[in-house]
């Protein structure tokens, strides 16, 4: 018997959350909030319509370090202290900074967000949870105690500690991809996935809807390109970035492309992102990252909060990029404060790079720029920059993901982590259907809706 519950990021993106029952071993893939407030957490008040209570779960597997997918641990062990929380290798610092910085973040835009709800996490609970949590190495099959399941991570390809989560008991086997990119990243193992009998594909489908494919290489040069534009006539550039994984790529992306230029841009880092790459680099040594001390990437430090100082460090620095979190520029973020001075003046440049939650000031500010003004930070900002995207992804494309369904070649695919309309699916299927030449039931999922998948596991 198996049963799928998705308590948050089923159709949509944030808040990861799914609850699986494969007989008598209940266990919760991911444990996400989403970004904006912990008014999203996921839904677990409806794990007690599924069974009795929080004793019963028997496992926690996080896929990777993002708040979507991490952020709600510390309430997963509040009501559990005794659950055994699985992570990937290299995981665990970034996790600890994720959960750390988002208490931050939800106090600092206490006077900023409508729906802050006021619930936060002790300090003691945090710490107290993250040292129960077990770093797992790729591709080593783990039992877990008292049980006949096994489990096994295997890297994803999306950021550094990331996993797609293989888990087999007696009965049947499924894998859990988390996010997923099959391209090649500048400093994190490859996706790589073994050769093993899967029943069950439950698979993020974040652009299975849409049409482009670029390499995120391809999407750098393009954005390098107009980032060199603007920066040789001494005017500035921010990239809002995901502080995890997206910036370490595109900053790696900079340095290296910058070795090969007569005039490198000068690259700045600030926010989270400045704090997460001295983990990366710390985590994967000169060799596989790049120096700290590298000239052309330089960490910002000493700017408050008074956006004075912001456009006077920008009169200092003439002809530099910025790449400082957060991605969707939410208010009271660095990347909001580098906005307020960059956005006024003609000639200045804005390029988001990735993801953005349609509630996001990044999605409006795309959507208002006919308009001339943004609101940022709770002020009326005035718009004159260029603003403009670029798809540097982290996620597999369409075409990436049939790949994946090809090697794993299961018996059901379940969709999580995107809306994709049924025609979209219903196409998505059949060009799964011609790799593998035969019928593939593919599901999409919905929060808080119960997938039965009986047969599969009886
Ligand atoms: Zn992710
Ligand atoms: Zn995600």
């Amino acid at each position: 018997m198996l049963k799928f519950l998705p308590l948050g990021g089923g159709n949509d993106i944030g808040a990861s959350s799914y609850l699986v029952q494969i007989n008598r071993f209940n266990f919760l893939l991911d444990a996400g909030l989403r970004p904006r407030s912990f008014k999203n957490t996921p839904k677990y008040i409806k794990m007690f319509e599924l069974i009795e209570d929080w004793s019963q779960i028997d496992a926690v597997f996080i896929s990777h370090p993002h708040l979507d997918h991490v952020g709600s641990l510390p309430k997963v062990f509040e009501a559990n202290p005794n659950v055994p929380i699985f992570v990937p290798a290299q995981s665990l610092p970034l996790i600890k900074m994720q959960i750390y910085e988002s208490l931050t973040y939800q106090k600092r835009t206490k006077k900023y967000a409508e729906d802050y709800l006021g619930v936060d996490y002790s300090i003691d609970l945090v710490s107290n949870c993250l040292s129960n949590i077990k770093e797992i190495e790729y591709n080593k099959l783990t039992k877990i105690k008292k049980t006949n399941v096994t489990f096994e991570f295997w890297p994803a390809g999306h950021i550094l500690g990331s996993a797609s989560i293989f888990i087999k008991t007696r009965k049947g086997s499924l894998v859990y991809t988390g996010d997923i990119s099959t391209h090649k990243r500048p400093s994190i193992p490859d996706l790589s996935y073994p050769s093993r009998k899967v029943d069950l594909l439950i698979m993020e489908s974040t652009y299975l809807s849409s049409n482009h494919d670029v390499s995120p290489q391809e999407g750098f040069n393009q954005l390098y390109l107009k980032v060199k534009d603007i920066t040789k006539k001494g005017n500035h550039v921010l990239i809002p970035s995901f502080a995890l994984g997206k910036a370490q790529d595109i900053t790696k992306m900079f340095v290296e492309r910058n070795k090969a230029e007569d005039n490198p841009v000068p690259v700045y880092l600030d926010g989270l992102v400045k704090r997460i790459t001295r983990i990366y680099s710390n985590l994967l040594g000169e060799s596989m990252f790049f120096s700290l001390k590298d000239d052309s990437c330089n960490l910002i430090s000493g700017i408050h909060n008074d956006v004075n100082e912001y456009k006077k460090f920008l009169e200092r620095h003439p002809g530099i990029a910025i790449i400082s979190s957060s991605g969707m520029l939410l208010d009271g973020s660095k990347s909001a404060r580098w906005a307020e001075a960059i956005l006024p003046y003609e000639g200045n440049g804005l390029f988001f790079t990735g993801y953005l939650d349609e509630e996001s000031p990044g999605a409006k500010l795309l959507k208002c720029l006919s308009e001339k003004v943004i609101s940022l930070n709770g002020e009326n900002i005035p718009l004159n920059a260029y603003v403009d995207r670029f798809y540097i992804s982290t996620h597999s494309s369409a075409l990436e993901l049939t790949n994946i369904v090809q090697i794993v070649n299961p018996k059901i695919v379940v969709l999580v982590h995107g809306n994709n309309p049924v025609q979209k699916v219903a196409e998505f299927q059949q060009k799964c259907e011609r790799k593998i030449n035969r019928k593939l039931t593919i599901l999409k999922s919905i929060n808080e809706e119960i997938i039965e998948l009986g047969e599969l596991f009886e």
